[in-house]
């Protein structure tokens, strides 16, 4: 008798940005595991090298590329090299991300680097990306959103997720039919750097991680992840009024403690 085996998702050549730490370095371990190749980028070559062996130590499979994806020659690099290695890009993951940590975003002596690495970042890369997905007619730009970019908060951090939440919307319809998909994941608040300050009860990164992979294998236009921000996402849309009083009283919170 023979029996028939659970048919595998095909392994893909994966780009992730911002893989040294929180939501990307969970990506990158949920990805790695279910046997992707990945090329991990981000600035710290230490903790990026590290990881890259831990996933596979062979380094045949998983390489690290030190990356400032704000500067043009290090991203064209970072395609450059993924291509060279494993002969073309199949999913470019845009995790990267910085926020305004500490008091208001106006008085951040350069506030303009959260939309230079949120939303100036994604878009560069995708053009480096593309005209080798299209003319293939395959692959998947996976764009790392957030909640910011449905419930209004830090102005010019959601700036960046509104930004790129309307920049992945759109692009998924302009590429419908040829065979390029555009996902967006936009997560709640999750344990990483960024949130190391926040006093919020919170799952860990792997939650957005796991939704990363799902979206690998069933392309999705938008996942807000924890699922029970999808209630707030819809409260915002119908009542913002009551998102007012909400964001007053975390923002409260947040400079009470600053
Ligand atoms: P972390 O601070 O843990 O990770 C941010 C990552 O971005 C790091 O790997 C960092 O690497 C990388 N990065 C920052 N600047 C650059 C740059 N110029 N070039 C290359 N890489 C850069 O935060 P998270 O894991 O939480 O954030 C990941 C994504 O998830 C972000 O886009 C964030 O906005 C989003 N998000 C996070 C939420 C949360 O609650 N944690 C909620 C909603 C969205 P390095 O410093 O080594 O360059």
């Amino acid at each position: 008798m023979t029996t028939t085996q659970p048919k595998q998702p095909p392994a893909r050549v994966v780009v992730l940005t911002g893989a040294s730490s929180g939501i990307g370095r969970a990506a990158a371990q949920e990805l790695a595991s279910r046997g992707h190749t990945l090329v991990l980028a981000a600035r710290r070559a230490d903790q990026l090298m590290a990881l890259a062996l831990e996933l596979d130590a062979s380094g045949t499979r998983v390489i690290a590329v030190p990356t400032d994806v704000t500067k043009p020659e290090s991203r064209q690099y970072l395609v450059d090299l993924a291509r060279g290695h494993f002969g073309h890009i199949d999913v470019l993951i845009n995790n990267a991300g910085v926020t305004v940590e500490r008091g208001w975003w106006w008085d951040d002596p350069d506030p303009l680097r959260v939309l230079r690495v949120n939303l100036e970042a994604p878009i560069e890369l995708t053009r480096l990306v593309l005209p080798e997905m299209r003319s293939r007619g395959a692959g998947h730009i996976v764009n790392i959103g957030s909640v910011a970019g449905r419930a209004a908060t830090n102005g010019i951090y959601s700036a960046s997720k509104f930004g790129l939440r309307g920049f992945s919307l759109a692009l998924r319809r302009e590429l419908l039919g040829s065979g390029v998909d555009v996902s967006l994941i936009a997560p709640g608040f999750v344990k990483s750097e960024m949130t190391a300050r926040a006093r919020l009860p919170m799952p860990g990164p792997e939650v957005v991680a796991r939704a990363v992979a799902g979206v690998l294998d069933r392309p999705q236009r938008e996942v807000i992840v924890p699922g029970a921000y999808r209630a707030l996402a819809l409260l915002e849309a119908a009542l913002p009024g009551l998102g007012d009083g909400l964001v007053r009283r975390l923002i409260r919170r947040r400079y009470d403690h600053s």
